[in-house]
């Protein structure tokens, strides 16, 4: 009896051991050059509401909204304030609001960014899902604070926001999408601060142990949706059913975490997640759940299918286009990025790719790419304003580069 209970006491030890996530099956912690405090902040949640004044009505109920505040100034004149989640945040005002009239009317409508000077060019959408940019005659700076547009109004919702809007649902569905091709999985790498899932898509052939990954990341800050669309080109590029992305599927295995902030992105988030935290400075300690659970998933993964991590994309939005690299060589692929940028380059009629090296400073995602792993990590930034097809161009580009450089390893 004595026995059996020391033995069911053993086993139960064992079992805790073996089912804690931080036996070492977690990602290891790192003290960087410039640390940064990535404990949970308070923030200040936006009030989902309907405004109306007259005829004229504005709302910023929906995922991935941004309106603060909604007044009317004077009979033609309508104020759209827009603020960040807390502070010091980048200067990313984003926003996003429908609007409409009962009665047909033009307006104008002032945006008001309380933290930042006006950085997004307004499009415009009747459905939310297909957007174009606002004429330009129709947008007018006041003072970098301040911007004017010129809106004709009418009974059917417009939609006026700073990137196209894609929320977590869009994020969702375009993955449900991609796993009706073969050999995609969908999974849930954990849960946000508010409870919301943590996508990822798992690529190759399961239960195929031993092979090189390569994962990808995207929406760690919201409001960079060229980013998420470069991420986008890339996986059809890649997801093609083309010898070389075929073979590709065969030999690598690809994890892909599309939306690593969701609460941000559907709330409508200048640049934190909803512990107001930057999740792109979280890579030392992870602090918040988000990079926590897909740290010690992409570790926990990779050690359970003997996968070794050979490089790591991150997908960003800046003001222009710009590879972030690391300066440092990595163990697995070295050379890698020199040729991938050549290539990339020379693919791309009178296009020159503009790098920046940076040495290991702070906790960002490309240096815990080569930390962790000894992988090659890679900030993909995309222009604000870069033209959507060309956002397409480049990211099927850099997929097919990519992969005609590593298919050929031994
Ligand atoms: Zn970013």
């Amino acid at each position: 009896m004595k026995i059996q209970s020391i033995a069911v006491a053993f086993f139960l030890l064992a079992h805790l051991f073996q089912c804690l996530p931080g036996m070492a099956q977690q990602a290891q912690s790192y003290d960087f050059p410039q640390p940064v405090d990535t404990r949970s902040r308070s923030i200040k949640v936006q009030e989902k509401k309907t405004w109306t004044f007259g005829t004229v009505q504005a709302s910023n109920q929906f995922d991935g909204a941004r309106l603060n505040d909604f007044s009317k100034k004077n009979d033609s004149t309508f104020v759209a304030t827009i603020s960040p989640e807390n502070k010091p945040v980048n200067a990313s005002p984003w926003y996003a609001f429908k609007i409409w009239s009962a009665v047909p009317r033009d307006i104008n409508l002032e945006i008001y960014y309380t933290e930042a000077e006006h950085r997004y060019s307004p499009k415009v959408s009747r459905d939310g899902k297909q957007w174009e940019a606002l004429d330009p005659s129709r947008v007018r700076t006041l003072k970098g604070e301040r911007v004017q547009l010129s809106l004709s109004l009418g009974p059917d919702t417009l939609w006026v926001a700073a990137q196209e809007v894609v929320s977590s649902t869009d994020v969702r569905n375009w993955c449900w999408q991609l796993i009706l091709q073969p050999n995609v999985r969908y999974g849930i790498a954990g849960k946000s601060s508010l409870g919301r899932d943590i996508p990822f898509l798992d690529i190759g052939r399961d239960s195929v142990e031993g092979q090189d990954m390569i994962i990808l990341l995207s929406r760690q800050h919201p409001p960079e949706v060229t980013g998420f669309m470069a991420l986008q080109a890339f996986m059809d590029a890649l997801l093609a059913d083309s010898p070389l992305a075929n073979a590709f599927r065969q030999k690598y295995r690809i994890l892909v975490f599309p939306l690593m902030n969701p609460d941000g992105v559907d709330l409508g988030h200048w640049r934190h997640n909803a512990g107001g935290v930057d999740l792109n400075r979280d890579w030392a300690y992870y602090y918040q759940p988000e990079t926590r659970q897909v740290a010690d998933y992409v570790v926990q993964t990779a050690r359970e299918r003997k996968n070794q991590v050979i490089l790591g994309l991150d997908f960003h939005s800046t003001k222009y286009d710009v590879y972030y690299t690391c300066a440092e060589t990595n163990q697995q692929i070295p050379g890698f990025k020199d040729y991938w940028l050549q290539g990339i380059a020379e693919s791309i009629p009178d296009y020159r790719p503009r790098v920046e090296p940076f040495e290991i400073e702070q906790p960002i995602s490309k240096s815990w790419f080569l930390l962790q792993f000894g992988a090659e990590g890679i900030t993909f930034e995309i222009g604000d304003d870069t033209d959507r097809d060309f956002i397409k161009v480049k990211g099927r580009t850099a997929a097919i580069e990519m992969m005609q450089l590593l298919i050929f390893r031994k």
